[in-house]
């Protein structure tokens, strides 16, 4: 037998990902299609495909009129991590709610414009930083000392900075 070019029965990860922030944002064709590098009719042909393929768009009822924070299964799950620690980065965030990075934040700023989270959750950038601070805040040792451990020169102006943003570097 011949092996003849069937066509995927399944959708790429990258279409998966495009079906997927349609639909869990108010992502436009157009941001897609920059965000994917493909065009606005590659776009439209692939959820054409996900539909012959049995996968469900519900792209109306996701504008940011229509989401419901309360009624947001994504929403409440951000919501449990950011009361239990504002110590994370956004790609973290994103990987233990197992979202896509855009997806992840469009909720998030959903949750922070309500007022449901407080707008420092999520804002520290490096993972790196989040270990010296959580070291620094449980550690007697100076500023200087945690920024040498950690390779941070200027650990003290980080502090400084974390600490105008609102994340608390009290040591305990
Ligand atoms: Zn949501």
């Amino acid at each position: 037998m011949g092996r003849g070019r069937k066509p995927s029965k399944e959708l790429s990860s990258r279409d998966r990902k495009i079906v997927e922030e349609i639909n869990s944002t108010s992502v436009t064709m157009p941001q897609l299609a920059e965000e994917f590098g493909i065009t606005k009719q590659r776009i439209q042909q692939i959820l054409k495909r996900a539909r012959e393929l049995g996968y469900v768009l519900k792209r109306r009822k996701l504008s940011r009129k229509h989401h419901a924070i309360d009624q947001c299964d994504l929403c409440r799950k951000l919501l449990m991590v950011a009361n239990r620690d504002e110590l994370v980065t956004k790609t973290d965030l994103a990987q233990m709610l197992n979202v896509e990075y855009r997806v992840c934040g469009w909720h998030l700023n959903q949750l922070k414009a309500s007022g449901a989270v407080s707008k420092k959750f999520a804002t520290v950038r490096s993972r790196g930083i989040i270990k010296a601070l959580r070291f620094y805040r449980k550690s007697s040792l100076s500023a200087y000392a945690v920024g040498r451990k950690f390779g941070y020169k200027n650990f003290s102006s980080i502090l400084k900075y974390q600490k105008q943003k609102g994340i608390s570097v009290e040591r305990r």
